[in-house]
């Protein structure tokens, strides 16, 4: 089967993983590629090989497409999935999938209404590490889970320096950014759901216009366990990592809240160390196969669009907890609750 794609958003993750993860699909093609402004469209197409460049979401919904995958800023992912939703496109959306949960609502239900497979693009739960780890809780290797700690504090690269750190408007901020991302990767590592939050959040120098580039959120989910995650782009030198403990075991993993197929799993039991072995598949592409398979009617994306609003729902508490100084509730039918 082919499937071809339309590229919404001539960005900087398309060009470095997801170009590549669909084009090694059998049958995965890049038809066009839409960018608001027609010279970039027309650069961006040549550097990367894509057949037609188009600057008009009405253009690329029109030409002989099956899917979009949406990488603009994150204040105009609504409305352009709503557009491909109704154009019949098949949607693979960026998270955040929109500025609040209330939004991301609408994109579910347009989507399921229409009988259109969307997708989050939550590149870590297709992480052999996360995997491994939710492979190791599921069997009971750690016993009950009691506690989980995220640490995703980075340096946001220069060349992101952007619309991320200055613009409020469309989307910025460390939450939206990096938060949706932990929110998921521990709903997806745990089987479990956040059901709290309690959130503080700084500007350490690099954000401006009131957005936050730093955060720590305290979690409590449905079983009871907590969690820590710490969010950055200010930290050159942290390192990344995620931790789970539980009442037989622990997990220990290093370097795994990256983009790439790296770390290390540890567990820890009263039987000694083990090191877990987990595929190194590249997570870009695992995720653009679940897609295809979803499209085909075998399986749901890695993340669906429910996982989206989940992760969108919980990142709009935690935001909402650092503005009040309170705990908010997080219920993805109805959104963060004061
Ligand atoms: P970019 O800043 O690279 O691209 C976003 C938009 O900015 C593009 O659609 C483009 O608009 C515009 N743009 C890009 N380059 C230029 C330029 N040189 N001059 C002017 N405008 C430009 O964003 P990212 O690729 O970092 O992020 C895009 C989305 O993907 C966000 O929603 C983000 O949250 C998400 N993301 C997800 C990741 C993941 O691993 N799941 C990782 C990184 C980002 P136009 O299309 O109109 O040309």
């Amino acid at each position: 089967m082919s499937v071809k794609w339309g590229l919404i958003g001539a960005s900087t993750i398309a060009r470095q993983f997801m170009i590549n993860a669909i084009r090694a699909q059998e049958g995965g093609e890049i038809a066009a590629v839409m960018s608001s402004n027609p010279q970039r469209a027309t650069a961006y197409a040549s550097e990367n090989g894509i057949p037609a460049a188009v600057s008009t979401l009405d253009a690329l919904l029109k030409s002989d497409i099956d899917a979009v995958y949406i990488s603009t800023t994150n204040e105009l992912h609504l409305e352009q999935a709503l557009a491909a939703i109704a154009a019949g496109k098949h949607v693979l959306c960026e998270k955040p999938l929109a500025l609040t949960s209330a939004d991301a609502r609408k994109m579910v239900a347009a989507a399921r209404a229409a009988g259109i497979v969307l997708g989050t693009n939550h590149h870590l739960r297709n992480a052999g590490a996360h995997r491994a780890m939710r492979d190791a809780i599921a069997s009971g290797r750690i016993g009950k889970p009691i506690a989980a700690r995220v640490f995703h504090s980075v340096y946001l690269p220069e060349n992101l320096q952007g619309w991320r750190i200055t613009k409020p408007e469309a989307g910025g901020g460390v939450v939206l950014d990096i938060t949706v991302h932990d929110a998921d990767t521990l709903r997806f590592v745990l089987g479990d759901d956040p059901v709290e939050v309690s959130a503080f959040t700084q500007s350490a120098g690099m954000a401006g216009g009131g957005l936050e580039d730093g955060a720590m959120c305290i979690w409590r989910f449905k079983s009871g366990l907590i969690a820590q995650s710490h969010e950055g782009f200010t930290t050159k030198f942290a390192g990344t990592g995620f931790e789970v403990h539980g009442s037989e075991g622990s997990l220990i993993a290093g370097h795994v809240m990256t983009q790439k197929p790296d770390g290390s799993v540890l567990l820890r039991t009263v039987k000694g160390e083990e090191q877990l072995s987990f595929d190194r598949e590249d997570l870009y592409v695992r995720s653009v196969r679940q897609f295809h398979a979803a499209i085909l009617g075998k399986g749901r994306p890695a993340a669906t669009g429910e996982d989206g609003v989940w992760s969108l729902t919980a990142a709009e508490a935690a935001l909402q907890s650092a503005s009040s100084g309170k705990a908010v509730k997080i219920d993805p039918k109805l959104g963060s609750m004061k």
